[in-house]
This record gives C-alpha cells, sequence and structure tokens, in this order.
C-alpha cells in the first residue's frame, strides 16, 4: 500500500509557485498560508469515521454468530450447498 504513504517531501506554493518543505505552514516568499487548506482536510474526523465503521462491522459479524448459534440462518454457505445437494 505505497499509496497510502507516498506523502511528498515538497510542495509548491499555489499562488508564486515557489518550492516549500512539505511541514512548511506559509509559503516563505509571498506568505500564502496553508493553514485554511489543512483544516478543510479534517483527517482525525476521516479516520475516527473508519474505527466507527469497524466497530459496526465487528457487531455486525459477532451478531450474525449469535444468531448461527440459535441457528436463525445456515451456519455457512458450505452448509447451505450441503443441506440442498442432500
Ligand atoms: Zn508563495
Amino acid at each position: 500500500m505505497a499509496f497510502f504513504k507516498s506523502a511528498p517531501q515538497n510542495k509548491f506554493c499555489p499562488v508564486c509557485g515557489t518550492q516549500l518543505k512539505a511541514a512548511d505552514g506559509y509559503c516563505i516568499k509571498c506568505g500564502y498560508s496553508f493553514q485554511a487548506r489543512q483544516k478543510s482536510m479534517r483527517r482525525g474526523v476521516k479516520w475516527r469515521n473508519v474505527i466507527i465503521f469497524l466497530v459496526l462491522l465487528a457487531i455486525v459479524y459477532f451478531g450474525l454468530r449469535y444468531a448461527n448459534d440459535l441457528t436463525i440462518i445456515p451456519r455457512s454457505l458450505e452448509d447451505a450447498l450441503n443441506f440442498k445437494f442432500d
């Protein structure tokens, strides 16, 4: 998954085109601020949504396992196929 780790070492000012370090918060030449753009990305909220999604996924997974124990639905796809062919 190199795609997700390919954080650029350098970035360019969208106003004057000066090459800046990725950690720079503003352009050293024209003073353009990157703060507003970073705020709109809201990475923390995005990660929180991923965690909530995984928790919900786990709840659904264990919920289905519990339903399997009660034999409400077929235990697995294999069992369902065996049931049909027997
Ligand atoms: Zn600039």
